[in-house]
């Protein structure tokens, strides 16, 4: 028993190991064999001072940076760092935000905001671009226009411009992944940056993913096409922090290439009895937690040691791509410019069977539905952890593709198919829902009475893929809804 300043007794050795019981069903976010969501330097000394700086500065607002001035230091510090891997002019600027998404979702915002005058504004991406576009369209009334990708998944340069044409006055942003998260490549940003220049547009390069690997591959003589502020045109670029910087979550960059085009992002309110609100930023209320452990990952990682980590990385993502090419019925989508593999199977086995298959050896590797004509792939982001343990990938992928071989193709119950085909996308209740669980029979109630999920996902997933996008979001969106209900504690009515 520990006491808390105010002497309230804490039982903190039993709230602690409660956390851990919890945090056991979580996907291990070291050792490297966790494929998405997480990327793991493997430097435990790093991870621990990270965490040290989250906890510390938990309680930090960067709601005021005067008030938390050491917020605002650690905040200039990344952004300069980030400026000299991107090839920035002394004139960039940038901010911390909370994720990839809100680093987008602001690029978008500014985009639309720069041009007042356009009434119903839209912006032009490859098909291939995050979904978090896609949310900004939705939250910011930015229509997408979107260009389908060539036949080796970069955006079509002419296609785009038709699509600009098409538009006319309406255009605000051109939009460029480096590289997309899908495919793993990088977009020919110097023709689409010239495009919106062209145009008076913005161009964004959502660099999320790559933003702090693609420069040091080029650095090791990758073939890299230019993609950073050295390209004319290119007037913002989101890197996430908390993807290849290795930080934890919760930080990400966005920088523009002058203040002037970050000017629209700041958002100010006198209109009310408190503090004036002052925010660069979705949040106002930010937890200095994630910007600290960013800093003091960049910090003990440093210049020469990111190198050292994308070299590894790059190492581990060219030893799998060789290894895939010898595994039958497997292939890899497109060769990879960065540190993301897309693997297609042939026709003899399920990738979602191969996916459970290989949670059955310990490797977490992410389904993504068919799309656009393409069948259904397997994504992989690799890490630097990732590379000692290549060869031991390479044998479990070997083996589940053997044994989703054997197990044979996905039947998905014409009846269930029949039913969640005939779901109204527009909206899913909850009796449909129960309706849905009853027909699948796929997922059952747990104990507590919540929703127990499978272990195997791929009969899952199957069904989800037979549904058309429309409809695959309203059965996911039901299906979360589902899922947080508030636990029902015992003793409380
Ligand atoms: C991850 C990612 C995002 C979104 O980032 P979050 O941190 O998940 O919000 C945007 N674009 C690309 C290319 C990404 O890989």
């Amino acid at each position: 028993m520990t006491t808390d300043q105010t002497d309230h007794p804490v039982a903190e050795d039993g709230v602690l190991a409660r956390l851990r019981t919890l945090q056991a069903a979580d996907l291990p976010v070291h050792g490297g064999r966790t494929l998405a969501y997480v990327y793991d330097s493997g430097l435990a000394d790093v991870d621990r001072v990270g965490r040290e700086a989250v906890a510390a500065f938990a309680g930090s607002n960067g709601l005021d940076p005067t008030a938390f001035p050491s917020l605002l230091a650690m905040e200039n510090d990344l952004v300069g760092f980030a400026a000299g891997l991107l090839d920035a002019p002394d004139t960039v600027v940038g901010t911390i935000t909370s994720g990839g998404t809100e680093s987008v979702l602001l690029a978008v915002q500014g985009a639309r905001d720069a041009h007042p005058d356009v009434v119903r504004p839209a912006m032009v991406l490859p098909d291939t671009a995050h979904a978090a576009f896609h949310k900004a369209a939705h939250y910011f009334g930015v229509e997408a226009v979107l260009v389908p990708v060539g036949a080796d998944f970069r955006a079509d340069v002419a296609a785009t411009a038709r699509a600009l044409d098409g538009l006319g006055d309406r255009a605000v942003l051109v939009v460029a992944s480096a590289p997309s998260y899908a495919h793993g490549v990088v977009d020919p940003v110097t023709e689409l940056a010239a495009l919106a220049a062209g145009r008076g547009l913005r161009c964004h390069v959502d660099a999320c993913i790559g933003g702090w690997v693609l420069p040091y591959a080029a650095r090791l003589g990758r073939d890299v096409a230019p993609w950073t502020f050295a390209v004319d045109g290119v007037t913002s670029i989101s890197v996430d922090l908390h993807k290849y910087a290795y930080a934890p979550k919760g930080a990400s960059l966005l920088l523009h290439r002058t203040p002037a085009l970050r000017r629209a992002q700041y958002f100010a309110s006198a209109a009310w009895p408190g503090y004036t609100m002052l925010n660069s930023t979705l949040q106002s209320t930010r937890s200095g937690g994630p910007l600290a452990g960013a800093w003091a990952v960049v910090e003990s990682i440093g210049d020469a040691g990111y190198e050292r980590l994308s070299r590894e990385v790059l190492a581990a993502v060219d030893t799998i791509v060789a290894g895939v090419a010898a595994v039958p019925g497997l292939r890899v989508v497109v060769e990879p410019d960065s540190t993301l593999v897309a693997l297609a199977t042939d026709e003899t086995l399920d990738p979602f069977t191969l996916c459970d298959e290989m949670a059955v050896r310990g490797w977490y590797v992410q389904p993504q539905m068919s799309h656009a004509g393409h069948p259904a792939t397997v994504h992989l982001s690799v890490s630097a952890a990732t590379r000692p343990h290549v060869p031991e990938l390479l044998t479990a992928l070997a083996e589940a593709t053997a044994a989703a071989r054997a197990a044979g193709p996905v039947v998905v119950d014409a009846g269930v198919a029949a039913f969640v085909t005939a779901l109204d996308p527009a909206g899913i209740s909850d009796d449909d829902f129960d309706g849905l669980l009853a027909a699948a029979g796929l997922i059952g109630e747990s104990a507590d009475g919540g929703l127990a999920l499978p272990t195997r996902m791929a009969e899952v997933n199957a069904l989800l893929d037979l549904a058309a996008p429309a409809l695959r979001e309203a059965v996911l969106v039901a299906f979360l809804d589902r899922l947080q209900r508030p636990t029902r504690l015992p003793g409380r009515r």
